[in-house]
């Protein structure tokens, strides 16, 4: 595998790589991987003949109260599991790299950016879009692997690949979680074994929901105090937001079944902000929705 660390030799390869029709695959991540970074790979594997991956913790994603400077960094291990996983090439920028002096332009997906998280980490996704368009750019993928753990994330980067008519497609990867049902993520490492423990409820406060709606309930409001009632009862939780909204829009909906819809959770435990989502779709059957953890 082959390490990258300056955009013009990342776009000599991608280049060299298009020269030689390959279907690249990208893989964008700020690194401390673990096994749902990994599945994303695999994915970008089996659909691609050449998978890039980026490794780039994203200072302008980044608030001002937020945990740039003690987001976990592994390098070392993270080469190895790139490797292992047929990487064949690894950008890894500095920052400076990313953002010379004088760096002046933002993405702003306007609309889906401003709720939920973008309401809660304003400028968030100004930061990631802008970003990811600068790697699209330079990496040249035609395709590019996201988690739906970040549901508003990958939304607004396939609303900006539309919007911009990028040339290449965004695909929506499952989320892996841990076998007590918590979704992986980098900041899982930032729990105590308590936390650790409380952490579930996001799990099984939208498995309680997901109940409800196989009992039939439909009513957003009754679905979310389903899913609040759960979180209510650990102490260690504060909900940030537990929404109900329209995968298209991001937009509310007062009855699930009409629509693709997600459970959105964003959950403080201790201070640690974890977020995790329920995809319900509607099923063949129109009575019946199918829901995805
Ligand atoms: P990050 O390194 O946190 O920026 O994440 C990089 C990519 O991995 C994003 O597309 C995330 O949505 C995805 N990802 C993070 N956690 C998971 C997970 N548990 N399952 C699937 N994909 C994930």
């Amino acid at each position: 595998m082959e390490i990258i660390r300056t955009v013009s030799w990342m776009k000599q390869a991608a280049r060299q790589a298009r020269a030689e029709n390959h279907i690249i695959g990208l893989v964008p991540t700020m690194g401390a991987l673990h096994e749902g970074h990994i599945s994303l790979l695999r994915r970008a594997k089996s659909e691609c003949s050449e998978v890039f991956a980026s490794i780039f913790v994203n200072p302008t994603q980044f608030g001002p109260n937020e945990d740039l400077s003690k987001y976990p960094r592994t390098f070392e291990a993270d080469a190895e599991k790139l490797e292992t996983a047929g990487v064949g090439v690894l950008f890894a920028p500095e920052a400076k790299e990313m953002y010379p002096s004088g760096f002046s332009t933002g993405v702003t997906v306007e609309g889906l950016s401003d709720c939920l998280e973008g309401q809660s980490r304003p400028g968030h996704f100004r930061g990631v879009a802008t970003v990811v368009l600068k790697l699209f750019e330079i990496a040249q993928p035609h395709f590019a692997f996201f988690g739906r753990k970040d549901a508003q994330q990958v939304r607004i980067l396939q609303k900006m690949t539309a919007d911009l008519n990028l040339n290449l497609e965004v695909v929506v990867c499952p989320i892996v979680r841990e076998t007590d049902g918590l979704a992986l993520s980098s900041r899982n490492s930032y729990l105590n074994p308590e936390e650790r423990r409380a952490a579930t409820v996001l799990y099984r406060s939208l498995a309680a929901l997901r109940d409800a709606i196989s009992s039939g309930t439909r009513d957003s409001l009754t679905l979310q105090n389903v899913a609040r009632g759960v979180l209510a009862e650990e102490k260690l939780a504060r909900v940030d937001y537990a929404e109900i909204v329209s995968t298209d829009s991001f937009e509310p909906i007062a009855r699930v079944g009409g629509v693709p819809a997600y459970v959105l959770l964003a959950v403080f435990i201790g201070t640690t902000r974890l977020i995790d989502n329920l995809l319900i779709e509607p099923a063949s059957d129109c009575e019946q929705l199918r829901c995805t953890l």
